[in-house]
């Protein structure tokens, strides 16, 4: 369980933050969630190695890595060559021993199926984990989520109106909708894509619901309550002003970190959405979704300290 933290007022709203970023594994966040789940299956089953893939910057692919270390299991990721820069999380990713192999985005699927194929052709047990976790294993991971927020709910005596989040691969926001949908709860869960566009982001997250959810599962529910903006994607990794701001709003009011790729974006969304739509006298939620070293990336880069 995470804690969600009393922020107090905020643009004439209430606003608290449940703070997945201090998940206890391998600098949190919601792919270390996500891992728990995919590790527990990893473990159940007869499995002596993970394939998975992700970017240089991929907070999934370092905290998959670390959980293979662990298990003394060997960690193979294959990364996309347009998005294989040094960051803090490669260099904490190749702390754990993996084998990355580096191809044009274009060839991304052929390899992860030729890496599947010769593993098993050498005897080996690979388990696939999806980009990002996503997948019904890592939707299941924010029911649990959302379920906790509602326990949490009660003893706080607060009943939340929103819940913002960065949206990416849209598991997480999958995971939360369908917890919504299944305990009937109203609440709008606002996710903010930090790279998909419009209409495809959207879609693919309510794919995932559909997928998880029991064939029949009303459609307008699901159409009604997946609520998925576009409007605050500068690019994967890319942030503008506005973001900076936020981070730096972030870290000297409430001493905590943000990042120019999920957090930051997904934080500055919400001010402006709050703005934008004459929200107030609500109780919101920011649910951060971790991404810890990405903040210190924002601080140097360019190898230049606080370039924020
Ligand atoms: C991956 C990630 C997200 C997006 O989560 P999805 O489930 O892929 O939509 C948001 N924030 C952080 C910090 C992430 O690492």
């Amino acid at each position: 369980m995470t804690i969600i933290q009393d922020l107090g007022e905020y643009r004439s709203n209430h606003l608290w933050m449940k703070r997945e970023d201090l998940l206890p594994f391998s600098f949190g966040g919601n792919k270390a969630r996500k891992a728990e789940l995919f590790f527990r299956k990893i473990d159940e089953g007869d499995y002596d190695c993970v394939v998975t893939y992700g970017s240089g910057s991929s907070n999934h692919c370092r905290v998959v890595a670390n959980e293979c270390f662990r298990r003394g299991m060997k960690c193979f990721i294959i990364c996309p060559e347009e998005a294989s820069e040094t960051t803090f999380n490669s260099i904490i990713t190749g702390l754990f021993g993996v084998e990355v192999t580096t191809v044009p985005v274009s060839d991304v699927h052929d390899t992860i199926e030729a890496t599947l194929s010769g593993l098993r052709e050498a005897g080996r047990k690979p388990f696939f984990i999806e980009g990002g976790g996503h997948g019904n294993t890592g939707t299941e991971a924010y029911i649990r989520c959302y379920e906790e927020i509602a326990e949490q709910e009660k003893q706080l005596g607060v009943s939340f109106d929103y819940i913002f989040h960065a949206s990416g691969t849209g598991t997480t926001q999958a995971g939360l909708v369908c917890g919504q949908l299944l305990k009937g709860d109203e609440k709008t869960t606002v996710g903010i894509s930090i790279a998909r566009k419009l209409p495809r982001g959207r879609d693919v997250v309510i794919d995932s619901i559909r997928s998880y959810l029991p064939e029949g599962f009303p459609e307008d529910e699901i159409q009604r309550n997946t609520v998925f903006i576009d409007d605050y994607t500068s690019g994967y990794g890319k942030s503008d002003g506005r973001v900076k701001e936020a981070i730096l709003f972030a870290l000297r009011n409430y001493g905590i970190p943000l990042d120019e790729t999920y957090t930051g974006k997904a934080f500055m969304g919400m001010g402006e959405y709050i703005k934008k739509n004459g929200i107030s006298g609500k109780n919101i939620l920011f649910l951060h979704t971790g991404g810890t070293p990405l903040f210190f990336d924002a601080l140097v880069k360019g190898g230049e300290l606080s370039t924020l």
